[in-house]
């Protein structure tokens, strides 16, 4: 009989980095003495998400490629509620880095340069066979890369990993995506897989520590201090980043009632997840409240 023993401690940061708050609880799940030697104790660490003024934002378009007759490329699993409760977990896990991705679209666009696929035998392969995710760059339609210098994230039905950065600010996500659960981990894996390579979109290599955001293939969401720099660093050198306080002098330009709007709502949200414990995003994770700004809570 194993006998299972839970110890918990925190730790509390060490505050060089000022624009760093992170209190790291490590779980030390203390098998018996004859199965301690072959597990390794997780660690997981929670985070607070930046102070507001902190944040970073960079446009983000999602886009479901859509090919009626080559069931691999077609996505069509993804309702648009969907794809918003995918941004608002994948915001969740981006803000211990003070980086918010704002939607500006989700679209319907038909694949393109499909005979390709459909010569290689890719229209619809069984599961079974390997399905080469390069092979898939050539869809993208050429319209959507045009003049936009944000960030793109296409859905596809299904290939052989479960997302691959292209480069050019480009990803495919397969909506099929499965991971492996890790302690701590992200409750379902589209925003996982979706951040993970939006990591790589700001210049992250993978990291082999399965409870971290760019380890290949499990449920962790955790970026380090190193990553968090990289990548702040990586989103600046974007004209179309924005700092929060350039973010609301926009916003308080502009005269377009919906863009205002749309403004407004991402400040709501960089404000609700404020200073919050962000990580682990876990099943209790839900659109960040709502706050005014000037409301206090
Ligand atoms: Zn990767």
């Amino acid at each position: 009989m194993q006998s299972i023993t839970l110890k918990i401690s925190l730790i509390y940061n060490s505050m060089k980095n000022p624009f760093t708050s992170i209190i790291a609880i490590a779980f030390l799940i203390l098998l018996s003495p004859t199965s301690q030697a072959q597990e390794k104790p997780p660690e997981i660490e929670i985070k607070l998400a930046r102070s507001a003024d902190e944040f970073l934002i960079l446009p983000l378009k999602i886009y479901r490629l859509k090919a009626a007759d080559v069931p691999d490329v077609d996505s069509r699993q993804l309702k648009d509620t969907d794809i918003q409760r995918i941004l608002i977990k994948v915001n969740i896990v981006w803000a211990s880095a003070g980086i918010y991705w704002k939607l500006e679209s989700i679209e319907n666009v038909n694949a393109e340069n499909l005979s390709r696929l459909k010569l290689l035998g890719l229209a619809d392969a069984p599961d079974t066979q390997k399905k080469p995710h390069l092979a898939f760059r050539d869809v993208i339609p050429e319209s959507t890369r045009k003049d936009y210098p944000g960030y793109r994230v296409y859905y596809i039905h299904d290939f052989d990993v479960n997302g691959v950065y292209f480069g050019r600010r480009e990803a495919m996500v397969k909506e099929t995506a499965a991971l492996r659960a890790v302690e701590g981990g992200i409750d379902e894996p589209l925003p996982r897989v979706t951040s993970h390579e939006l990591g790589h979109a700001l210049g992250l290599p993978h990291r082999q520590d399965r409870f971290n955001l760019m380890a290949s293939g499990t449920t962790g969401t955790l970026l380090n201090t190193a990553e968090i720099a990289k990548a702040r660093e990586f989103a600046t050198k974007n004209p179309a980043c924005l700092k929060y306080n350039d973010f609301q002098m926009k916003m308080a330009l502009e005269t377009d009632p919906s863009k205002k709007q749309a403004s407004m709502n991402v400040m709501n949200d960089i404000n609700s997840l404020a200073k919050k414990p962000i990580h682990p995003v876990g099943s209790s994770s839900k659109k960040p409240e709502v706050v005014s700004p000037g409301e206090t809570k």
